[in-house]
């Protein structure tokens, strides 16, 4: 066998072995979809909440319907090699930033800006001060890229037309795969990264990410995050209070907004005083033991089945 033939064999293999949760089945996740299976990956499994794009993938692929945000639970997310983002959305980007931080898989991001197809990779699971999604966009706006100005002729807004969207997204989808195949063979490096392509004159670029001390999701965190499961019960016995009464001021950083409170970081207390024992309406919460981040993991946790219990005090 050529030396390039058992390369390619080895590549592969490791391809074969990967797993891989790719979020969204829109018009970037279709292709990126397509091109996983034609490279021979292992696992791809889909989660997309609507079922008109969900259903035609079920006879190949696992899918979840219903909101990534409910059914990828740092549990799952962990199972996997890479999450792939391909929700054209934001908030969805930092959705899945957030997790992937906490739970220390791979992420790839892909989205269109007008005629651009861009791509980035934040590989948490290779380095542990890998630069997040938020470090990018808490740094100063950079100058637009010339392409995209070029978009705007003569005072009149000329936006992608239908036909290039749908070439773009295309492109984005075969930019994210084409990452996860170089990630994988190791060929990336262990840095973050964006690429992007400008499908009106082929212009591309791609930048290294540095990590961003100040980054407000990642520049306190200690990586990687230890994860423990929790029940989602607010309630501190008399008997805690007395033998630890920090439990009350202790606070957690919930990995969700609470309707009607501003912020997510909130002692124990208050949440005790809030849900009464019952369950806060969030995935997780961080919070520092010993000078050290922890997460508590609620949507993973599971009971065990119920025993009888004394609920009072032990004789002191
Ligand atoms: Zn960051």
């Amino acid at each position: 066998m050529t030396k390039s033939a058992s390369n390619t064999g080895a590549q592969d293999l490791r391809l074969a072995r990967l797993g891989v949760a790719v979020v969204g089945a829109g018009r970037i996740g279709i292709e990126l979809i397509r091109n996983l299976g034609l490279m021979g990956l292992g696992r791809i499994d889909v989660y997309e909440r609507d079922r008109h794009r969900a259903d035609p993938l079920r006879n190949r692929y696992r899918v979840h319907s219903g909101d990534f945000w409910d059914e990828l639970t740092l549990g799952r997310l962990r199972d996997y090699d890479f999450a792939i983002c391909t929700v054209d959305d934001r908030a969805a980007r930092v959705r899945m930033n957030q997790k992937c931080l906490v739970a220390n898989v791979n992420l790839v991001h892909a989205w269109t800006e007008n005629a651009i197809a861009a791509v980035a990779a934040y590989p948490f699971g290779a380095l542990d001060d890998c630069a997040c999604y938020e470090c990018d966009q808490s740094r100063a706006a950079r100058p637009m890229p010339l392409a995209s100005l070029r978009l705007t002729v003569g005072g009149t807004e000329t936006s992608a037309d239908p036909a290039s969207r749908i070439a773009t997204a295309s492109i984005a989808g075969a930019l994210a795969s084409a990452l996860v195949a170089r990630i994988a063979s190791g060929a990336h490096g262990a840095v973050a990264r964006k690429a992007s392509l400008d499908t009106t004159s082929g212009d591309g670029t791609s930048v290294e990410l540095p990590r961003d001390p100040k980054c407000p999701r990642c520049g306190a965190l200690q990586r990687p995050v230890p994860i423990v499961l929790t029940r989602n019960r607010w309630a501190v016995s008399k008997c805690v209070r007395a033998a630890s009464p920090g439990t009350l001021t202790q606070h957690v950083q919930l990995s969700d907004e609470l309707d009607g409170l501003e912020g997510r970081s909130f002692s124990v207390g208050e949440l005790v005083e809030r849900y009464q024992g019952g369950p806060i309406p969030a995935k997780f919460a961080l919070t520092i033991v010993e000078g050290r981040t922890v997460c508590l993991d609620f949507e993973d946790f599971r009971a065990d089945p119920p025993r009888a219990r004394s609920s009072r005090c032990p004789p002191s």
